[in-house]
This record gives C-alpha cells, sequence and structure tokens, in this order.
C-alpha cells in the first residue's frame, strides 16, 4: 500500500508536521510529507492512515521518518 495523498494524516498530526503536497508535473498525485523537525514521532498519523501507507513504512523514530519522507517524496526520480 503507498500514500494516495487522501489527506486523512494531516489534520491529525496536532503537531501540524505533515503536509500533503503536488507533485508540479502531475497534480492529481499528491503525497504526504512529514517534517521530521517537526515530528514527535507519537504514532497518531500511522493509525489513521487508511492505506497503512505510514505503517507499511517502517514506523518507529524520527530517523525512520526521514526515510518515510525521503520514499514519499523522493521515490521514482
Ligand atoms: S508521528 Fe509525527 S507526523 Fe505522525 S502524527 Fe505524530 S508528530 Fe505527527
Ligand atoms: S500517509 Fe496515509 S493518511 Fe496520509 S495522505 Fe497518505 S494515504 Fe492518506
Amino acid at each position: 500500500m503507498v500514500c494516495n495523498g487522501c489527506g486523512v494524516c494531516e489534520p491529525v498530526c496536532e503537531y501540524k508536521a505533515i503536509t500533503i503536497v503536488g507533485d508540479p508535473n502531475t497534480p492529481e498525485r499528491r503525497k504526504a510529507v512529514i517534517n521530521e523537525g517537526l515530528c514527535m514521532g507519537c504514532g497518531t498519523c500511522v493509525a489513521a492512515c487508511p492505506s497503512g501507507a505510514l505503517e507499511q513504512k517502517g514506523f518507529k523514530n524520527n530517523q525512520i521518518l526521514a526515510q518515510i519522507d525521503a520514499a514519499l517524496v523522493g521515490g521514482g526520480k
């Protein structure tokens, strides 16, 4: 399962660490980006994600979240 940009995770993060961004070239493709500097590793977004995208990325701590960010944003480039 991958992030489909549904946006469910964005409002549940009380630390405002999640932003949903669109690909400039394909605006219909949107994905979640986690700001590792703001993320407190609470795990709320993992529970909220209906597609399991965050859980599957091996959520554990901020270091792993940095990898999530890279995977969600930079994947395929
Ligand atoms: S784990 Fe990080 S990004 Fe997810 S809800 Fe908690 S603070 Fe926000
Ligand atoms: S990480 Fe999950 S909840 Fe957040 S936008 Fe992607 S699919 Fe939706």
